[in-house]
């Protein structure tokens, strides 16, 4: 027994919108979930905040409908040149992510998913077989107050420096970048102004790439990507028709970051710990795809475990992964290279290409 006195189904270290996600999806098939967050409240976290129509299709089907603003599609510009394509089928959602925080804190709770506030700090695996033939406690997580809590499952959405990572030992060390500053990583803020377009805005700075993303009536976000010490005032000011927009709009939020964004994993799963969301492997925020791969592999990990075939979730995750590890790290490597200059004036000369391209993420 545990001192939290019950062992639960499925163990969720991390309660970020994956995390919750997951609770959510083992609760409604008929598992018991708890669910492991050092955070109290409303979470916030640097995000581009555009919820693409495949990620909007799963909060539905979990009963998860948070606000957001209608998104049509994106629009890729570098000040000359402007390629956008609007998506054929459902549109997307531009939501705050505290916004999507609570929403799925609710729908977590009406299902009565359990929330521990802790942190992880050590994962123990062993054989929990009782002389029944039942599992029992077959994995347990301890907190860093001295907590311990058994689980016959648990999964590691513990986000991009995810410690189940590190302790199930499926981290590895990222390859030998040539410069150690090649490294990304993202920052975001919120302005009060209205929206002035129904798309993602891409902007193509010289050194980062600016996303503006519409998330309320009065409100915009903006993701500034790029290498190590880019400066989101300096990335803001490279591109002037966007800082002459912003140049009297209050700001909304204080500026979050977050990366480094690549991470590699030796794998997805080590016993009774599947790996999901961003904490799984993460390539780069530049086609701003998170939550909706996140969804789709809470389902499929939680699908695997109910139907008995743990083993089987290593290959949806890399399935439901394939084309963003693809795109993501093909753009990644122009955006880092001279053909950086010509990735819009391409996009603008072949539609159908660039449309293509925005359809896989919407997916
Ligand atoms: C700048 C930027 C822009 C982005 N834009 C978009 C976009 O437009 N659209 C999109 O879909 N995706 C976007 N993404 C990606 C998206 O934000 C992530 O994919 C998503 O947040 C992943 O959710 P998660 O629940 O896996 O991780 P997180 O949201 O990071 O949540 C992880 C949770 O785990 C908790 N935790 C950490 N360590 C422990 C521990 N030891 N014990 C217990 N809990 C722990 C943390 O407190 C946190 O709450 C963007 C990312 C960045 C950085």
């Amino acid at each position: 027994m545990t001192e939290l006195g019950e062992i639960v189904d499925v163990i969720v270290v991390g309660g970020g919108p994956i995390g919750l996600a997951a609770a959510i999806n083992a609760r409604m098939r008929g598992l018991t979930a708890l669910v492991i967050e050092p955070r109290p409240g409303t979470i916030d976290k640097a995000c581009g905040e555009g919820v693409m129509p495949g990620a909007v299709a799963e909060l539905t089907a979990l009963g998860v409908h948070p606000h957001g603003r209608t998104i049509a599609g994106i629009s890729y510009q570098n000040g000359k040149r402007t390629a956008e394509h609007r998506f054929s089928g459902d549109t997307a959602l531009g939501v705050r992510r505290t916004e999507l925080h609570r929403a799925l804190t609710e729908r977590a709770a009406e299902l009565g998913v359990r929330v521990e506030h802790g942190k992880v700090e050590a994962v123990e695996q062993r054989d929990g077989r009782q002389s029944d033939g039942d599992l029992v406690g077959a994995v347990s997580a301890q907190l860093v107050d001295g907590r311990t809590i058994e689980g016959r499952w648990m999964l590691g959405c513990d986000g991009l420096l995810s410690t189940v990572r590190e302790l199930v030992g499926l981290a590895t060390r990222p390859r030998r970048v040539r410069h150690k500053d090649s490294r990304r990583f993202g920052i975001r803020q919120h302005f009060e102004v209205a929206p002035w377009s129904d798309l993602v805005e891409v902007h193509w700075a010289p050194n980062a790439e600016v996303y503006i993303t519409p998330v309320g009536d009065t409100e915009i976000g903006v993701a500034v990507l790029g290498r190590r010490g880019t400066s989101f005032e300096e990335a803001l000011a490279s591109v002037p028709a966007l800082a002459e927009r912003l140049r009297d709009a209050p700001s909304a939020s204080s500026s979050r970051g977050a990366g480094p964004l690549l991470q590699n994993t030796r794998g997805q799963r080590a016993g009774r710990v599947l790996l999901v969301g961003d904490a799984a492997g993460y390539v780069d925020a530049i086609t701003g795809e998170g939550l909706r791969l996140g969804l789709a592999e809470a389902r499929a990990a939680i699908e695997c475990i109910v139907g008995g075939e743990p083993e089987r979730y290593e290959r949806e995750w890399r399935r439901i992964t394939r084309d963003f590890r693809m795109l993501t790290t093909g753009l990644v490597a122009a955006a880092n290279s001279p053909l950086r200059r010509t990735i819009v004036p391409l996009a603008a000369r072949l539609p159908w290409v660039y449309g293509r391209i925005v359809e896989s993420l919407a997916r």
